[in-house]
């Protein structure tokens, strides 16, 4: 992954070596800042703009969620931020990339840091596919965060050292990624992606409740219903996994990602087919860059 040009910091476009912080700052100390990922697609044949950015809007919603989880409002509306984000892309000059607007709290080294308001940084990286021809996967020994002990709805930076320990077991165990149990033992989701079974032709997903409300998630149940899949938002137990006939993460990282294996201490499950996958794929990518339904979704750059 290269580096942008400019960060957008507190209304003001700075070079990317000159946006640091001190390192007494909250959000450093304890994982207290909250962000979005958001991609954006070049977009050669639309005469609307050289990029779209993919459900902007719902990205900002969910950052204002978070941030107000944290007990902080952001001192910016969210055409503001919508504002920014877009100038964000246009002053960077790459027209494929990612998007990390981060909010982050000053206010020393207590917990308590009371409502000193937060700080804002957009952050912009060129950012290619991950794996199209799919990933191996294990479930690893450590649970995903019980929702009552996080709000599980926010992207909350302190949450992801869940989802960076199981990473490290899974590479540890010489997997690609990993897939989390509950504290349930029920599946959840991955450690930045959501997971989406296809058994005799239907969408089937974990349920909300103990896991991020994936914004690709949703994507992909809506664009699925409208290209005549069934879907089923449901408790997935483990031992069905072995029944499933596909597999794929999603998510604004990880688009639509075949896996190819799932593995347990027990037992692994080889996905030999990805004819439901590859078509999910492309209905997904064809409306990312606008060639499909849902211009609604896009903001053009
Ligand atoms: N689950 C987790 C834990 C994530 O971090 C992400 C990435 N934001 C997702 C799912 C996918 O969410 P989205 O589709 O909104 O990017």
């Amino acid at each position: 992954m290269g580096n942008g040009q400019f960060i957008w910091v507190n209304g003001e476009m700075v070079s990317w070596d000159r946006a640091s912080v001190h390192v007494s700052n909250h959000s450093l100390n304890y994982g207290s800042a909250v962000f979005e990922g958001i991609r954006f697609y070049e977009t050669p044949e639309n005469k609307n703009g050289k990029s779209t950015i993919f459900r902007l809007e719902d990205h900002v919603n969910r950052l204002f969620y978070s941030a107000s989880v944290m007990g902080n409002d952001i001192k910016y509306s969210k055409k503001e931020i919508s504002d920014a984000v877009v100038e964000t892309v246009k002053v960077n000059n790459f027209v494929e990339g990612y998007i990390r607007p981060l909010v982050f709290f000053g206010g020393g080294i207590g917990i308590d840091f009371g409502n000193k308001g937060a700080e804002i940084a957009i952050i912009v990286f060129p950012w290619g596919r991950y794996s199209e021809k799919g990933v191996r996967v294990c479930i690893p020994n450590l649970r995903k965060t019980d929702s009552r002990t996080t709000d599980i709805n926010a992207k909350i930076s302190g949450n992801y050292q869940n989802s960076i320990l199981a990473h490290l077991e899974a590479k540890k165990k010489n997997y690609d990624l990993c897939l989390l149990l509950d504290c349930n033992g029920e599946v959840s989701e991955g450690p930045g992606e959501s997971v989406f079974f296809v058994k005799n032709k239907k969408l089937i997903t974990p349920k909300l409740g103990n896991i991020l409300p994936s914004i690709t998630r949703d994507s992909v149940l809506k664009l699925g219903r409208e290209n005549g899949f069934e879907t089923e938002e449901r408790v997935v137990n483990l031992s069905e996994i072995y029944e499933m006939n596909e597999a794929f993460f999603c998510g604004t990282a990880a688009e639509i990602t075949p896996i190819k294996e799932i593995a347990d201490d027990d037992e692994r499950k080889i996905f030999e087919t990805y004819e439901v996958t590859n078509k999910v794929r492309e209905i997904y990518m064809n409306t990312v860059r606008g060639k499909n339904s849902h211009l609604e979704w896009l903001t053009f750059v």
